[in-house]
């Protein structure tokens, strides 16, 4: 079983636990057995070009936040451990301020929520349903992000889903471009477990402890990770990791039965062709 998550947020981002302390996270870690864990919290803007609220951190808060991390590193070391870390979207102009950011911190997850549409507005996933042009330039920014040497993960690559209704040829597409760039710049896909979370113990935001054939049931709800997407993966030469994207009290907690759930989901046969990363 993997132990170590490379994806969490904190309360600076506005949408995770506010009462939430970064030491917390840490401390599920520990329980659960993890050696690894960076916080990669949604990154603030240098430029703010994604105005909604309640997103990511102010760019003020940078400083703050790296020396918490440090301060934990610290206190924690020999326990686990603890690296730094932001969630990023790539946008063509913003190549020199996401490198400053790689450059202070130990990962960098591309999360890439949104795209420019031919107007220069943002096209955000789950929001607004996109075209197939916007669809494949999503699949383009992953790469071009690849390509600059940003990202050390894919978060949730197969987040485009999201508002589609079918898994069609656009679709299959968009798969393989960000597999076959995957494979060539040697960057990692992850698995993500924080859909499935939402859905079943997180239902209606708030914490449950039904039992997992409960949970099961919802299921269906879930549109990440998505079937059709690691088959295709499955069939190049690329490695994946599962990310917790932890967000909430007892989130992490719930690691195996998310595994359990998402390799039900993606199909035995598929996550035995996988290649899982170790500790890095
Ligand atoms: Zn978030
Ligand atoms: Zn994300």
């Amino acid at each position: 079983m993997q132990n170590f998550n490379y994806h969490s947020h904190t309360y600076r981002c506005g949408h995770a636990d506010l009462d939430m302390k970064d030491e917390e996270y840490v401390e599920e870690y520990i329980k659960m057995g993890f050696k690894k864990m960076a916080f990669t919290d949604h990154c603030p803007e240098k430029n703010e070009i994604d105005k909604r609220n309640d997103m990511r951190m102010k760019y003020e808060q940078r400083k703050e936040y790296l020396e918490k991390i440090q301060e934990l590193k610290e206190k924690y070391a020999g326990q686990i451990e603890i690296q730094s870390g932001y969630e990023v979207e790539y946008l063509p102009g913003e190549e020199e301020n996401l490198k400053e950011l790689k450059a202070e911190t130990d990962k960098i997850v591309l999360g890439q929520h949104f795209v420019y549409d031919d107007n220069h507005n943002l096209k955000i996933h789950g929001k607004y349903d996109f075209s197939d042009k916007e669809l494949i330039r999503y699949a383009e920014y992953i790469e071009q992000a690849m390509k600059c040497g940003i990202p050390d993960i894919i978060a949730h690559p197969d987040i485009y889903m999201l508002k589609r209704k079918e898994f069609g040829e656009i679709e299959e597409k968009v798969a393989h471009l960000i597999c076959k760039a995957a494979e060539k710049y040697k960057v990692p896909l992850e698995i993500n477990l924080n859909n499935i979370f939402g859905k079943t113990y997180y239902e209606n935001r708030k914490l449950n402890h039904k039992p997992i054939d409960e949970q099961r049931k919802n299921l269906e709800k879930v549109v990440y990770p998505c079937k059709k997407f690691w088959e295709i993966a499955s069939e190049y030469d690329i490695n994946v990791l599962y990310g917790i994207d932890a967000h909430h009290r007892g989130q992490i907690l719930l690691f195996k039965e998310l595994v359990e759930l998402a390799n039900e989901i993606i199909g035995k046969e598929t996550i035995e062709k996988l290649n899982f990363v170790d500790l890095r």
